[in-house]
């Protein structure tokens, strides 16, 4: 099972992800079961580079093409290198951002034609879709509060509440347009809450 975990910057996806991991690893499911874990971008050795290149080398002027491919190209090995073999190993796979992230991103936030991206998504991922997109909807303004509070500092801390609004609109749209895979977990209430949220979803999920 691939089981991605996607939202906006501040709705706790990398803690609420390694909970679920322990969770099911620990048996939540009815038995334990083996748990990768791993994200976008960033998920293999060449994907580390690009992270960095992407979202810390301050140095760059990326222009949102060249931004597009690079995020296309850690997709690909990503999926060759991880993804694929891990499924056929029979791990549950929890990842942090996939396809849609592109989506909401660069489709939405950058304003890049999302027919383009779908096309380029489709390449990259080689036709592999997870079996359930986690969307962690959190309020911009909460979002962004709670990633002041960390310190983070990457590409798009200047970006404009208006990119990050077009951005989680793009979330919402992804998730009417595909209801069945898109299961929205609403991030604003506490870790606790919103860990409750996610197992419920996952217990309603049949694990082959
Ligand atoms: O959530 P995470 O810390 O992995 O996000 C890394 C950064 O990459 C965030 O600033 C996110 O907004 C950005 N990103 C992006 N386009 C993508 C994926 C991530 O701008 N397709």
């Amino acid at each position: 099972q691939f089981i991605v975990f996607e939202g906006i910057e501040g709705g706790g996806k990398s803690s609420q992800m390694a909970k679920t991991a322990q969770w099911l690893s620990q048996g939540g499911l009815g038995k334990p079961v083996e748990v990768l874990q791993t994200r976008e971008p960033g998920g293999t050795e060449l994907g580390q580079k690009l992270r960095s290149l992407l979202l810390s080398d301050h140095s760059l002027d990326l222009n949102y093409r060249s931004e597009l491919l690079l995020y296309a190209a850690d997709r690909a090995q990503h999926v060759k290198e991880v993804l694929k073999p891990a499924l056929e190993e029979g791990k549950i796979i929890l990842c942090d951002r996939y396809i849609h992230s592109t989506t909401a991103y660069q489709g939405y936030g950058r304003g890049l034609d999302l027919k383009l991206i779908q096309q380029l998504n489709a390449i990259a991922s080689d036709g592999l879709e997870s079996d359930l997109t986690l969307w962690l909807d959190v309020a911009i303004e909460t979002g962004l509060e709670r990633v002041k509070k960390r310190g983070k500092r990457d590409r798009l801390e200047k970006a404009d509440i208006a990119f990050h609004q077009r951005v989680r609109q793009g979330y919402e749209d992804l998730a009417n347009q595909f209801p069945q895979q898109i299961l929205r977990i609403d991030a604003n209430q506490n870790e606790p809450a919103v860990q409750s949220q996610i197992q419920t979803q996952l217990k309603r999920l049949v694990i082959s």
